[in-house]
C-alpha cells in the first residue's frame, strides 16, 4: 500500500533495536524530521508488528538476541506482502564481508553506528524516493495496454513482462516466465520462423520494429506490432528489451481498405490494379521458370449494352453477378478472376499444361452463357467474345499480355461474336490497321463519303440493257476512289455495314427512280443491289428496306438483290420469312459469285431465288481450263432446270461471248460491254437509249 509520500512527510519508519537508547535517539530524530515512527526490540516482534501495519522502510540492527537482522531480512523478503518494503542495517560492524551479506539477504543500504543523525536522514530519504519511484514505475507497467517485455535468447528466458501480457496472450507473466519457449511457441507459424531470425539478428542499440501474428489462447489469430531494442545483459549475450501491442483491429481495416482498393464492389472479383498484379508476379515466376504455362482469357459481353437499355442498370448488375458467379463455377478456385471494366472480365489460368486446356475453360464459358440465367423474372442468356493469350517469359509485363488477350478477343468480335480466338503475332498489326479504318469508315458515313457506280447487265442474244449492279466505291478524300473489296469486309466485320448498306440502297432507290421517271420505256430494268449476310440477319433489314422503298418511290418489281451462297447454308427459317416477305413485295432475288462457295447444289431449290449469277472466276478460265467450261455449262443447265436466269459475271472477251452465246447462258455482266459507270455517265448511256419499251444498248 503506497501513501502519499514525498520526501519525509507521513512516512512510517520502522526501527527494530534491542538497545533502548538506539531506539530512542533515532525515533526522537525522525520524529523530528517529520516521520511517523514504530519501533520494534527484536527481529520476532518486528515480524509481528509488520503483520498489522507495513511500513515504509525499515532501520534494522544486524546483531540482536535470538533472531538477528539478516534472518530477519530473509524472511521479509520471503514474505510476498513484505518483500518489497527497503530494509537498511544499522551494525556497529564495517567489515566488506559483513556488508556484502546484508544486501545479498536483501537490505539496501548501511549505517555504521555510532549514527551521523544527518547521514540517517539522508540515506533514509534517498530509499524512500527510490521505492516510491520504482513504485509509481510498477504501478504505471502495471496499467499499461502494451505489454513491456525483457528476453535473453541464449539461452531463452523471460527476464520481465508486465500483466497486459495476460489480456493479449490469454497468458499470465508467469506462464512465460516458467516456460520461456511459449515466447516462440504462440507466434503464427507462417511468421514463426522469420520472427526468431529478426530476433536473432538484432543488433545491440539498433530499434527493431514487427509485425506479426500470434495465436491466442483461444486459437484465435493476433496482429502484434513489437518494437525492441538489443541492449548489453551479460559478457556472453544481450538482453531483448521491448513493448508489444495488439493492432488486430487496425490491421482488420486496413485489410478490409485494401480488399475495397483490389475488388469490383459490385462482383467482388479482383478489380484490373490486382488483376495485374498477380499476372506480374507470375511474369516473374516464367522468367525463373520457362516451361510454366499459363494464360490470360479477356472476356467480352457480346450486347451487354442492349441488356442495359431495354431491362435497366439493375438487370444488368443483376446480370454481371450471375457472370462473375458462372465464371466461379467454372475455373478452379485457386484461378484468378477480374472483372476490369464495365462488361469485361479476365481470368488468368495460372498453371495449364497446353493451350488447349485454356481453349476449354472458353469452350465451357460460352456453353455456360448459353444457359439461361434467371435475373428475377426476366430468364437471360447471352454470348461473349474471348481473347486468348498464352503467357511466356518474352513478355515484359502483363500489360502487353493483357493488350494481346484483348486483340484476340476483339478479332473474335470482329468474326461474328460468341466465339474465343486465340491471340497470334501478326493480329496486333492487324488489327491496329482494322481500328483505324474502322475509325475511317464511321466518320466516312457520317460524312456521305460512299458513292455508286452502276455496272449494266445486258441480254446476251439481244445486247438489250436488262439493269445495272449497283456497286460502292469510297470516295476518300486523300486516296481517292477505295475499291470495295478493300473495305466492305471490314464493315461487315464490325457492323457498320448496317448502316452503310441502308445509305447503298437508298441511294441505288433514289437513282433508280429518278431514270425511271426521266426516261420513259425503261420500266423492265432492275436494278441490282448486294446485300450482306450481317444486314439479312438485322431483326431492322424489313423495316429498313419498306422504308426506304416509299420514301423513294421505288417499285419492288424494279430491285434485285444479291445475296451469297454461304448465306443458304443451315436451316434458318427466319431467312426464308424474309425471302418470301421479298416475294410479296415482288423483289428478286440473285445469287451472288455462284460456284465459289459450296457445292451441294441441293439446297438450290428451297429457296425462291430468280437469279444465278456465275462467278468471275469461272468466265475468265472457261477457255483455258475445259473443267471451267465444264461448270459454266452444268450451271446454265441447272438454271434453266430451275427456272432461273443466270448471268456471267465479268466477262471480258468477245470469245467469252462466243462461247456463253453457245452454252445459251441468257445474260451478261462484264468489262467486255461496261465497267461499272459512275451515276453520270449511267444516265447518260441511258439517254442515248430509243425511247422504247425494250432498250437496246448501242454498242460501237
Ligand atoms: P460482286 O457483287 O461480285 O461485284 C462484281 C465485281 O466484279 C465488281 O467489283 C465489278 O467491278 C467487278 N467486275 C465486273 N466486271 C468485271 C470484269 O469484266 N472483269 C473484272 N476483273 N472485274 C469485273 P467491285 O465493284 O470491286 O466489287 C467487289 C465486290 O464488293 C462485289 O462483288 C461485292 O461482293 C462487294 N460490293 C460491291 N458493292 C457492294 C455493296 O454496295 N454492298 C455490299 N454488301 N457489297 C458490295
Ligand atoms: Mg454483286
Ligand atoms: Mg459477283
Amino acid at each position: 500500500m503506497m501513501r502519499s509520500i514525498f520526501d519525509s512527510t507521513q512516512a512510517l519508519i520502522l526501527i527494530v533495536d534491542d538497545m533502548p537508547t538506539n531506539l530512542e535517539v533515532v525515533s526522537v530524530a525522525l520524529n523530528d524530521a517529520g516521520y511517523d515512527v514504530s519501533i520494534a526490540t527484536s527481529g520476532e516482534r518486528a515480524l509481528l508488528q509488520i503483520e498489522r501495519r507495513c511500513p515504509d522502510l525499515i532501520l534494522l540492527d544486524v546483531m540482536m538476541p535470538g533472531m538477528d537482522g539478516f534472518e530477519t531480512c530473509i524472511q521479509l523478503k520471503a514474505n510476498s506482502r513484505t518483500a518489497e518494503i527497503p530494509v537498511i542495517f544499522m551494525t556497529a560492524l564495517a567489515d566488506v564481508d559483513h556488508k556484502m551479506k546484508g544486501f545479498e539477504v536483501g537490505g539496501v543500504d548501511y549505517i555504521t553506528k555510532p549514527f551521523q543523525e544527518k547521514e540517517v536522514l539522508a540515506r533514509i530519504k534517498t530509499h524512500l524516493r527510490l521505492k516510491h519511484t520504482e513504485d509509481r514505475l510498477e504501478r504505471i507497467l502495471n496499467s499499461l495496454e502494451e505489454v513491456v517485455w525483457s528476453i535473453t535468447l541464449d539461452p531463452l528466458r523471460c527476464l520481465y513482462l508486465n500483466p497486459a501480457v495476460e489480456k493479449i496472450f490469454g497468458r499470465s507473466a508467469d506462464d512465460f516466465l516458467q516456460c520461456p519457449d511459449l515466447w516462440f511457441e504462440l507466434i503464427h507459424p507462417d511468421d514463426r520462423e522469420w520472427v526468431k531470425t529478426a530476433f536473432r539478428g538484432s543488433e545491440q542499440n539498433h530499434d527493431i520494429e514487427l509485425e506479426y501474428r500470434i495465436l491466442n489462447i483461444d486459437g484465435n489469430v493476433r496482429w502484434l506490432k513489437v518494437r525492441a531494442q538489443a541492449n548489453s545483459y551479460d559478457t556472453t549475450q544481450y538482453r531483448l528489451d521491448g513493448i508489444l501491442y495488439d493492432i488486430t483491429d487496425r490491421k482488420e481495416v486496413e485489410t478490409q481498405l485494401l480488399h475495397t482498393a483490389q475488388h469490383d464492389s459490385l462482383t467482388g472479383l479482383q478489380n484490373r490494379r490486382l488483376f495485374i498484379e498477380n499476372v506480374n508476379k507470375l511474369l516473374k515466376q516464367a522468367q525463373l521458370k520457362e516451361d510454366l504455362q499459363f494464360a490470360v482469357l479477356f472476356i467480352d459481353l457480346d450486347r451487354f449494352k442492349n441488356i442495359n437499355d431495354s431491362l435497366g442498370h439493375h438487370y444488368g448488375d443483376k446480370l454481371l453477378t450471375e457472370i462473375a458467379k458462372a465464371l466461379k463455377d467454372i475455373v478452379r478456385p485457386t484461378e484468378t478472376i477480374a472483372r476490369i471494366g464495365g462488361d469485361e472480365f479476365t481470368i488468368l489460368l495460372a498453371n495449364i499444361h497446353h493451350p488447349n486446356d485454356a481453349i476449354q475453360v472458353a469452350q465451357r464459358i460460352e456453353a455456360k452463357l448459353k444457359v439461361p440465367m434467371d435475373l428475377g423474372g426476366h430468364a437471360i442468356t447471352t454470348t461473349a467474345s474471348i481473347g486468348i493469350a498464352m503467357g511466356s517469359a518474352r513478355y515484359k509485363n502483363a500489360d502487353e499480355l493483357l493488350r494481346d488477350a484483348d486483340i484476340a478477343m476483339y478479332q473474335a468480335k470482329r468474326q461474328g461474336k460468341a466465339q474465343y480466338q486465340l491471340f497470334e503475332s501478326e493480329m496486333h498489326a492487324k488489327v491496329l490497321h482494322q481500328i483505324s479504318l474502322e475509325q475511317d469508315l464511321a466518320l466516312a458515313l457520317e460524312r456521305e463519303e460512299f458513292l455508286l457506280h452502276y455496272q449494266p447487265i445486258l441480254d446476251l442474244e439481244s445486247e438489250k440493257l436488262l439493269g445495272f449492279e449497283a456497286l460502292v466505291r469510297w470516295h476518300q478524300p486523300e486516296r481517292g476512289l477505295v475499291s470495295p473489296a478493300e473495305f466492305i469486309p471490314l464493315a461487315e466485320e464490325s457492323g457498320l455495314i448496317e448502316l452503310l448498306g441502308e445509305q447503298i440502297l437508298r441511294q441505288a432507290c433514289q437513282q433508280m427512280n429518278r431514270w425511271q421517271t426521266e426516261y420513259r420505256g425503261i420500266s423492265n430494268l432492275t436494278m441490282s443491289v448486294n446485300i450482306s449476310s450481317r444486314q439479312l440477319h438485322s431483326p431492322n433489314f424489313l423495316n429498313m428496306l419498306d422504308a426506304v422503298l416509299s420514301e423513294t418511290g421505288m417499285s419492288g418489281q424494279a430491285l434485285k438483290l444479291e445475296i451469297t451462297e454461304s448465306l443458304l447454308l443451315g436451316d434458318d427459317p427466319e431467312l426464308l420469312e424474309i425471302f418470301y416477305a421479298l416475294q410479296k413485295r415482288e423483289i428478286q432475288l440473285s445469287l451472288d459469285d455462284f460456284g465459289t462457295g459450296y457445292s451441294s447444289l441441293s439446297y438450290l431449290h428451297r429457296f425462291p431465288i430468280n437469279t444465278l449469277k456465275i462467278d468471275r472466276s469461272f468466265i475468265n478460265r472457261m477457255e483455258s481450263d475445259p473443267q471451267s467450261y465444264a461448270i459454266v455449262k452444268t450451271m446454265t443447265t441447272l438454271a434453266e432446270t430451275l427456272d432461273m436466269d443466270v448471268v456471267a459475271e465479268g466477262v471480258e472477251t468477245s470469245s467469252q461471248v462466243v462461247l456463253l452465246k453457245a452454252l445459251q447462258c441468257n445474260s451478261v455482266q462484264g468489262y467486255f460491254f461496261s465497267k461499272p459507270l459512275p451515276a453520270v455517265q449511267a444516265t447518260e448511256m441511258l439517254a442515248t437509249l430509243p425511247q422504247r419499251e425494250s432498250a437496246v444498248l448501242g454498242l460501237s
